[in-house]
């Protein structure tokens, strides 16, 4: 079992070879991201891999997504601390805390209940009270809070959502894996007064968004 030791110099690894060293330049991403104990959101036989860079596997059947790529995402949102971010598939919650050290509310969507009670239990043991936890299909949103500055979405689907999209504000950045099961990339889509500007980040692999803009279940 590692201790606090080797997780800090586990921890260092991380931000020096697999973040900084691949093109994570962003201070307040490195420094998010230096700050969320990514172990807190593990099973406790996972500890060991903490901060390994690759994504792990948690409860009903989901993961825990790749630090590389939640800094890749985290950084192309641009954000400033000031943002509304609504966020789709909290999965462990990981993301969802390294976007509430950035942004000025968070709201984040799990189709899964026990997910989404399991990352409400540890955002309140550590202290983020700008996040606001949602069961339910979030391809569909959450348009009560709309307009959302960002908009991110931790699962793949052939194309965004309609309503995610339309939730955005005007000049607003989306954020989310397109593609296939085995073919997927990483795209930013800017919502301009003329329609959407898409720009593609990198190759990624997700699980699927279930949902009625997404996949059947
Ligand atoms: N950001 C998470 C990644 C979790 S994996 C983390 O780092 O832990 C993606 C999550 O999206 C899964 O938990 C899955 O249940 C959820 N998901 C899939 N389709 C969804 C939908 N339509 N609405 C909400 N959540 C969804």
């Amino acid at each position: 079992m590692p201790d606090k030791a080797d997780l800090e110099s586990a921890k260092r690894r991380m931000l020096d070879r697999h973040l900084s060293g691949r093109g994570i330049r962003s201070p307040s991403v490195l420094a998010a991201m230096a700050k969320v104990p990514r172990q807190r959101f593990l099973p406790e036989a996972l500890l060991d891999e903490a901060y390994a860079d690759r994504a792990l596997p948690i409860e009903c059947e989901q993961t825990i997504s790749q630090p590389y790529i939640v800094g890749l995402m985290t950084q192309a949102l641009k954000l400033t601390g000031e943002e509304s971010v609504l966020e789709i598939g909290t999965g462990s919650g990981y993301q969802t805390a390294v976007l509430a050290e950035l942004a000025g509310q968070v709201v984040t969507i799990e189709r899964h209940a026990p997910l989404s009670a399991g990352a409400g239990q540890l955002f309140a043991e550590l202290g983020y009270e700008n996040v606001t936890l949602i069961v339910g299909d979030g391809t569909l949103g959450h348009a009560d809070r709309a307009p959302y500055d960002r908009i991110i979405v931790t699962a793949t689907a052939e194309r965004y959502p309609a309503a995610l999209y339309e939730q955005l504000r005007t000049g607003g950045i989306l954020v989310m894996p397109i593609g296939r099961q085995d073919k997927q990339v990483l795209q930013t889509v800017r919502k301009t007064s003329s329609g959407p500007t898409t720009t593609n980040l990198s190759g990624c692999r997700f699980v699927p968004l279930i949902g009625e803009q997404g996949w059947p279940e």
